[in-house]
């Protein structure tokens, strides 16, 4: 039988770009020895303390349907933060639960796109991206940003691609290159949106590891409120990428259709993980530097490092657990590096044309490793640049 062309074009060329952390990972299985620098996951796993609360919601009963736009306190300090941190009026009705922020993504474009309405978005991307949009139905578009830029997009490129599209998708900070948007970019960017009547969906799936911020988020701008689907994520933040929670903060009207997608969807998210995620949040202070602080240790290591080797530059690397580097001056690709780096130093790092083709030449780095191994990992990458730049 014959699936969907929608469910079969999510890959559309067939590819996802993972082939050299799958091939890794199959290495690993033969039992070589790989230092993997590939994927978004902490080294350290959720704190004992979060998973004490979810296990004591579960005890106590939290195991049947969950109420499906989130659990009332939850939302509640879900809004308190981000009027916190943003300025902006906000309360439980912008405020809508998601399995993580992978379905906040999946909802939110199918909550501003129809069948066939272009999705803009920034090239160099996260990998999930043009799949999320085709999924949806929509067509993927890519703006390409700029090595020299830093891969700060412009807006006069948004602009250009902007006439007839409905959404344009952001990141910062970013995955995968460590960047951070600053406020005039912002600022060009709400104005693309509100001249070509775009909605804006920020990812800031990262806004609490900001190494040299601050952090913007444009929901804050001035008339964006009301156009801005904010996507947020318990999984960098409280290291609980396997709860799946997250959510999307935007206008109350468009968060009561997002609440009639998630009952047709997956009907809520678990309760006990809800609990965790509000224990989480109430003790944020505490735990969120805690979970932060090892990649910000990594990122000034990895400056450090790569500013002995002029083989190499890495991007400033201000947000995010992840240094992009260019290694354009080995005369190879990013993929063929990654590739002669994993045979020959069983180094795992993702090619960046995994994430777009802007970004040709560089790899992404995650920093994700205990800093001994990570530091040594990197140095050999180094001498590995070196050797073939000579
Ligand atoms: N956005 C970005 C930019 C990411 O890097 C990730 C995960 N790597 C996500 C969204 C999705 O995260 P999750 O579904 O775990 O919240």
């Amino acid at each position: 039988m014959k699936p969907s062309n929608r469910i079969a074009n999510i890959l559309g060329d067939g590819s996802d770009g993972w082939e050299i952390f799958y091939r890794s990972r199959a290495m690993k299985a033969a039992g070589i020895d790989i230092t993997e620098l590939t994927i978004g996951e902490h080294d350290t796993r959720t704190d004992p303390t979060i998973l004490d609360a979810m296990h004591a919601s579960a005890k106590g009963g939290h195991t049947g349907y969950a109420m499906i736009p989130g659990i009332a306190p939850l939302r509640e300090i879900v809004a308190r933060r981000v009027q916190e941190r943003t300025g902006v009026p906000t309360t439980s009705n912008n405020v809508l639960i998601t399995a993580g922020g992978q379905a906040a993504l999946f909802a939110a474009h199918l909550a501003t796109c129809d069948e066939g309405s272009r999705a803009l978005f920034i090239d160099p991307y996260y990998a999930t991206y043009p799949g999320t949009i085709r999924a949806v139905g929509a067509i993927p578009t890519p703006i390409k940003t700029r090595a020299e830029d830093g891969f700060i997009p412009r807006a006069a490129d948004i602009a250009a691609a902007a006439a007839g599209a409905r959404s344009l998708l952001i990141n910062t900070p970013n995955n995968p290159t460590g960047a951070i948007y600053a406020r005039n970019t912002l600022t060009d960017i709400a104005q693309v949106c509100i001249d070509h009547n775009l909605w804006l969906i920020s990812d800031e799936v990262y806004d609490t590891q900001i190494w040299n911020g601050p952090h913007i988020s444009p929901r804050a701008l001035p008339d964006m409120a009301q156009r801005t689907l904010v996507i947020g994520s318990m999984s960098k933040s409280f290291a609980m990428t396997g709860s799946r929670i997250g959510w999307i903060v935007g206008p109350e009207e468009m968060i009561k259709h997002l609440v009639n997608l998630s009952t047709h969807t997956n009907y809520g998210v678990a309760g006990f993980v809800q609990d965790a995620a509000l224990f989480a949040l109430q003790n944020a202070s505490k735990l969120e530097e805690k979970i932060a602080a090892p990649f910000r240790r990594r990122r000034d290591l990895t400056l450090e490092i790569c500013a002995r080797y002029p083989a190499v530059r890495v991007l400033p690397a201000d947000g995010a657990m992840y240094a992009m580097i260019d290694i354009r001056k080995t005369g190879l690709s990013g993929e063929d590096f990654a590739n002669q780096l994993l045979d020959q130093e069983h180094i795992a790092v993702m090619p960046a044309e995994s994430f777009g083709s802007a970004a040709a030449g560089h790899i992404r780095v995650a920093m994700t490793i205990p800093d001994d191994r990570y530091q040594r990992a990197l140095e050999t990458l180094c001498q590995f640049a070196t050797k073939l730049a000579r």
